[in-house]
Order: C-alpha cells, then structure tokens, then sequence
C-alpha cells in the first residue's frame, strides 16, 4: 500500500467509543503513516488506513479486542500498543448463543413523548399515510415483464402529463409466479411479500394486476389474504394477457393503458393533508458500512429512531445477518418475553437457512466493508444495531409481513440492500433511511431513500448522491444529536413532498427483489 505525504498541518485523531475498548480508528482522511504521535503520546508503529483500528495498549496473542465495549475478536499475535489491528491479525468469536439469553430484562421505561411534528401526507382509506402518490402495476409473474414494460412507456409518455397530481407510475416486476414450489412452506414469503407490495400506502387502494393466466401464482393470489378489499377501499383490477378476447399484442397494449387510465383518473384526485408524526412508518438500511457506520451515521441514525418513536411514529429496523451479533443486546431491550423471544425465533430461522445453503454469518462482510476498516461481521454488527437507538423493541415481523404496531420493531429480512428494502416496502415503510461508508447511489421509486454518509469525504465526492453527512461527528464539528435532528426534520419534509431527496432528483431507483427460501422447479 502507498502512504499518502500528509500535510504538516493536519492534527492526527483517533476515536475511543468505550472506556472499555483497547482499539480506536483513525479518523484523518486516507489514514496515518508510521511515526505519527497522538495528543495522549501514542505513537503509530506502522500506517493505520482511515476508518482502521489502532491498538491503544499492548493487546498480548489470544486476549480479547473490544470495541464498543464489546469483544470483537481475539488477538492472533502480541499487538503492541499503536499497531494496525488489521482483520487479518482478529480471531472472529463464535455468535452468542440462542439459549440462555437475557428476555426483556432492561425493563426501558418509555421515552418522554415528542409532541407537535405532523407532515403532509394522502391518508388511505385502510388509515395508513401515503408519502408520494404512485399507481403500481402488479404482476403474478415475470412472463408479462416485457409486455408491461411496453405499455408503462405509453403510460408514462401519453397518460401521466395529463394528471398532474400523481407522481410516478411503477411496474412491480419480479421472477416469481411461475415455476417455482408455489405450496411449499416458505412460499409465503414472496407471496405475502407481493400482496402487501399492492396495498402499499403510496399506491392508494388502486391496485391493478397484471398476469399470464397459466401461471401458478393466479393473480387473485396477489389480493390481501383474508382481507375484503372493498372494505379497505380498495378497488382492485386484474387482467390477463392470455384473454381470448384479446386477439393482438396491440390490445394487451391497449388494454393495460386503458385500466391504468381509470386509475391514474382517481390518483389524481388524492390530496396531501397534515398528518401527525405518528403517521410514519420509517425502514432503517445500511449498506456499504465502514468502521464510521457505527460512530457517525448509524448513532446519529439512532438518535432520530428515538425521536420518532417519542413521536409515536413506527421505526422499522431489519438485516438479520448484521444483528445477530448483537442479539444479546436486543434480547435485553425487547418490552416483553414473548418480543423476545420472536427475535429469538427470527435468528434461529435464519441460522437455519444459511447452514442449509453450507454458508454462516461470516459470509457477510463485503470486500468494501474491510477496506472500510470492519474486521468481522462482529464489529459490523455492534456498528449497526447503533441504528435502533436506545428505545424498548415493541414487536417482530417476519420477511414481507405488514407492520401492525407503533414504536420501534425489528423487521426480520436479509441483509442484501435491495432485498430488504423490497421487504420493508411490504411491511408498509413510507420513507426509507439508508446510512453508508463505502457509497452507494441505491434508490427505490416506491418511497423516498434518504441517504447518510458515515465520512465527510464521501459526502464531499458524492455531493449529489448524498443528502446528510454524518462525517460532521467524526471530525467534532456537529454532534450525534445536531444530527440526528436533521436527520428528522429532513424525513418530515421529505415525507411532506416538500424536499425531494437525491435519489428521487435524478429518478434513480433499484429494482424490486423478493426474498424466495423456496425451491424453484
Ligand atoms: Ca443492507
């Protein structure tokens, strides 16, 4: 590795999370070279990359290494006091155990309510909150992919100048629906993940279905089960390309245009209204995580969790793989043995799942999250569960269930960016927050996705692409609570229509992906 000349200038730092811990990161842009003394007299033994772990004392072979006041390793050689304590020199420790674990035992008193904040929002007739106004076309399999991809153009190109009022119209495309185990037990994941993508809160009841006909998943299938649509005042269309009445490709055409004319028709009629905070259903996502995700961006993310939740709001927090780590930590704060041990139940399904696939949890971190300085999926975990604050864990979804409580709720999905933002969408989220250290341009076109940097260099180089920097903690310049209320605000007015986020200025959106533990035929 090359060591950048630093400017003589340049006061070195390092972050201490814990009194506990025996390592910090460097904090100056592009790391420290050899030789470089601390205010406190450590002195670096050898070049520490940005975002890397320093040893503060001599860290003898086998002794833990903590950070966050947690072990995040062991130590496979003597680490004298200011060594780089890279991933390749950390023993990864073995996943808490599921047994035996604290239940609900923090008792977390509620936080003070947070009263006043409201945003403009379309109320639904189900009493959910719309944050944009989108007609969704669904569809019951991949088969009708390309068909609807032709009429969307039209759609978009002929039919939407003409209803000003509705914002986007989005194709709910997927590769399922046909040729997969349609009856096995974990079919009802992508399935239910489907019929709640229908009634999200930003496609107002309109729901229209698009299918095949011979397909397994039948497009009814895509209704909510055991809900009477009609009285959630949804009006549901359903159409299938192999009608024997439509005897051309250019009446399909036609005929998908002309039911999304109706809709689009009834869209625009939609008004935004002022709807108290409570009305939020807020997914929190990381991706591309670093050694700041935990320091900057996902405390700062924390703090605005709990702002919401003292607003009454729903905050949705998910990625099973990057929790489980911590899970001796969450099993504590759950508000009742029974939330507890749902979260128990949703670890040990994943567990399951990755050992049937022959993988572990080690599987996780990314090329770009140990370049980013995380050693192991321990230390990335202990940095995003930092996104849940400090509030009581009010309840447990499994993948693509619809979120039914307020306060804070772990959402059980993958990790995988935009898997888990598909499964979040399900369970009903209407704004997204996304922390990143690495960088990634991720958007979805169904929900705002405010993006929050972990490193000012990176909210420098993507100014464009990033909408809060939460590099402004690292360097002493804002704190986790200056923030974390901008955080806030900034997801009220979004919410609100009245700032859009960067992701939604260049329509920059990833496709949906469902979660399928099924088998394919
Ligand atoms: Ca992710």
């Amino acid at each position: 590795m090359t060591i950048p000349v630093k400017p003589p200038a340049e006061v070195p730092r390092y972050i201490r999370l814990n009194e506990r811990d025996n390592v910090a990161i460097i904090v100056n842009a592009f790391g420290m070279p050899a030789g470089t003394r601390f205010a406190d007299g450590l002195t670096l033994r050898e070049f520490v990359p940005q975002g890397h772990k320093v040893s503060l004392t001599d860290i003898a072979q086998d002794a833990p290494i903590i950070r966050y006041g947690e072990v995040i390793g062991y130590a496979l050689d003597l680490l004298p006091a200011g060594s780089w304590v890279e991933e390749s020199r950390v023993r990864t420790p073995e996943a808490p155990s599921l047994d035996g674990l604290d239940l609900a035992t923090r008792r977390l008193a509620p936080l003070p309510p947070l009263e006043g904040y409201t945003f403009e929002g379309y109320r639904n007739n189900d009493g959910s909150v719309g944050t944009k106004n989108i007609l969704a076309i669904s569809t019951s399999v991949q088969c009708v992919a390309g068909t609807l991809e032709v009429a969307l153009k039209r759609i978009k190109d002929e039919l939407l100048p003409k209803y000003p009022n509705v914002d986007d119209v989005v194709a709910v495309t997927h590769a399922y629906g046909c040729g997969v185990a349609i009856n096995a037990p974990q079919a009802n994941i992508p399935i239910r993940t489907l019929q709640n993508l229908a009634r999200h809160p930003n496609f107002g009841g309109e729901v229209m279905i698009v299918g095949l006909g011979c397909e397994k998943l039948q497009p009814e299938r895509l209704l909510p089960e055991g809900k009477d649509a009609a009285k959630d005042g949804m009006k549901t269309g359903i159409m299938r390309l192999q009608d024997e009445t439509l005897t051309s490709f250019g009446a399909m055409i036609d005929m998908i245009v002309a039911m999304a004319e109706t809709r689009l028709a009834v869209l625009n009629q939609r008004k935004r209204e002022t709807c108290p905070a409570s009305d939020l259903v807020v997914g929190l996502q990381c991706g591309g995580s670093d050694a700041f995700s935990g320091v900057t961006a996902n405390p700062a993310l924390g703090f605005a969790s709990d702002l919401l939740v003292r607003a009454g709001a729903t905050v949705m927090f998910s990625e099973v793989t990057e929790v489980r780590d911590a899970i001796h930590l969450l099993t504590q704060r759950a508000v009742n043995e029974d939330v507890a041990r749902s979260l128990i139940r949703e670890m040990a399904w994943y567990d399951d799942y990755l050992e049937k696939g022959g993988a572990d949890r080690s599987a996780n971190p990314t090329p770009g999250n140990k370049k980013g300085g995380l050693a192991n999926i321990v230390e990335k975990a202990l940095g995003s569960v930092a996104k849940s604050g400090s509030s009581a864990i009010s309840g447990v979804l499994s993948p693509g269930e619809r979120v039914r409580d307020k306060g804070l709720i772990f959402a059980a999905t993958p990790a995988s960016d935009f898997v888990c933002g598909t499964l979040q969408l399900a369970s009903g989220m209407n704004v997204h927050v996304f922390t990143t250290g690495r960088g990634t341009p991720y958007g979805l076109a169904a929900v705002p996705v405010i993006k929050v940097a972990t490193r000012t260099e990176l909210a420098q180089r993507w100014s464009d692409l990033i909408d809060v920097n939460a590099g402004t903690i690292a360097t002493g310049e804002a704190s986790i609570e200056d923030v974390g209320w901008e955080i806030f605000r900034l997801i009220l007015d979004v919410a609100s229509g009245k700032k859009k986020t960067c992701a939604d200025k260049w329509g920059l959106h990833n496709a949906l992906t469902l979660f399928n533990p099924a088998p394919i035929t």
